[in-house]
């Protein structure tokens, strides 16, 4: 394939690194920018849904992924007078080669993606090369990145910006990110203690609905994570404190001892997508073009589903297969499932968790325990919490 076309992505992350894989199994030349010298390993994302996993078992990254993470087939949602509703991953075996969740850092699985990378003679990844403009014409993208040497300025044939929320390419597009920030940031505190060993049938995913302070518990190896809202009038160092994020581990079970705390975050919670994903030979994906709140595990798998979606187009352009106009069904497709699917549920996952009215708390409750003991029911919420409906709704969208 000629080299002038080369796709140019900018950022190493999940998103950028399954795009360039993507692209180069299929013969396509590809540059990977990344800003940071080498791949972040900050803890992020460490859920795969059944759909990602299917897509990533071509690179051998599912099976990897496995084998260094865990499989979780239930999930469940719970309060702190003992209800509890279930969902089996078991009810969509018929659909998926991988009928569970994986739990697994997200960092992970980018150190095989760009490790894999370095197979393909006709595709890089440059480190310590921030992008910090995008010009085009009506063939070539200009990409300009900001290394050690000075400012250099690559043309390819497209640019796939995957640079995380803060998008440096969305910006030089002038492409706005719509929608709205909650004014309470998320705590991510992770502890080796066993939870399971002292709560009753713990899954592996376990959503914790309470008026007072909801909670979230997921199991990677060795560790528990917890998440929690925080209150918009605290300030970040007390939120910090091991004081405080001790007070807020005890609340999920007390125990005598202190907990031991091995990492611990505080994350700004955003529901924003990008007015456009294309604009010319340019294109936003993951992050870069969507961000939403992490109570369902979707902002990192939605991600790779548009750069399968974004990578398989380009290479049909590429190879002269389809016309141009086809990438115009990247943004029609992806677009509405960000805005009408992630936003929709991990809205209504974080009000369910924190309803306050006894009623509305009621009514959650009932609908969610008929849907999980009514097996056509349980089915199709499993289908959508694991994201093959919105696959098949974005493959429906001509
Ligand atoms: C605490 C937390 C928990 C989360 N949990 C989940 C979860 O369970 N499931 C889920 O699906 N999602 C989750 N998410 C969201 C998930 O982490 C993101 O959706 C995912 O990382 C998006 O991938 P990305 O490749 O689009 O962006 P990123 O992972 O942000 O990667 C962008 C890359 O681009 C690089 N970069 C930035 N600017 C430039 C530039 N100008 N030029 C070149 N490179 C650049 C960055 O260094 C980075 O390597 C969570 C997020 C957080 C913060």
């Amino acid at each position: 394939m000629k080299d002038g076309n080369r796709v140019l992505v900018a950022g190493a992350g999940p998103v950028g690194l399954v795009a360039a894989n993507t692209l180069a199994d299929a013969g396509v030349p590809v540059t990977v920018f990344e800003a940071e010298p080498q791949l972040p390993e900050n803890l992020r994302a460490s859920t795969f849904h059944p759909p990602t996993l299917d897509m990533l078992a071509k690179f051998g990254a599912a099976q990897r992924l496995i084998e260094m993470g865990l499989k979780a087939p239930r999930l469940q949602y719970r309060d702190r007078a003992g209800w509890t509703a279930e969902f089996d991953f078991g009810a969509i075996a018929d659909l998926t080669a991988h009928p569970f969740r994986v739990q697994c850092e997200q960092y992970k699985l980018n150190g095989i993606l760009a490790e894999r990378l370095t197979r393909f003679p006709h595709a890089q990844i440059e480190f310590a090369s921030p992008v910090v403009d995008v010009a085009q014409d009506g063939a070539h993208v200009f990409v300009t990145v900001d290394e050690s040497a000075g400012k250099r300025v690559v043309t390819g044939g497209w640019l796939i910006g995957a640079d995380g929320g803060r998008s440096r390419v969305r910006e030089a597009l002038g492409i706005p990110l719509e929608g709205f920030t909650w004014p309470e940031r998320f705590l991510v505190a992770s502890t080796p203690f066993e939870f399971v060993n002292v709560i009753p049938n713990l899954c592996d995913v376990s959503y914790f609905a309470d008026p007072e302070e909801w909670f979230f518990l997921l199991r990677v190896p060795g560790l528990w994570r917890a998440m929690f809202p925080t209150r918009a009038e605290e300030q970040e160092a007390d939120i910090l404190s091991d004081a405080v994020v001790e007070r807020r581990l005890q609340r999920i079970w007390a125990r005598p001892e202190r907990y031991e705390v091995r990492h611990r975050t505080l994350y700004s919670v955003h529901q924003r997508v990008a007015e456009a994903y294309r604009k010319g030979r340019a294109f936003l994906a993951g992050d870069a073009a969507h961000l939403n709140n992490p109570l369902g595990g979707m902002g990192m798998n939605g991600g790779i589903h548009d750069a399968v979606n974004l990578a398989e187009k380009l290479t049909g352009v590429l190879r002269g297969d389809a016309d141009e106009s086809e990438l115009d069904r990247y943004e029609r497709q992806r677009r509405p499932i960000a805005l009408e699917y992630v936003n929709t549920i991990t809205i209504a996952n974080k009000r369910n968790l924190e309803a306050r009215d006894p009623g509305e708390q009621r009514t959650w409750r009932e609908t969610l325990t008929r849907t999980a003991n009514d097996p056509a029911l349980a089915r199709e919420y499993v289908i959508r919490v694991s994201m093959i409906a919105s696959l098949r709704k974005a493959a429906a969208i001509g």
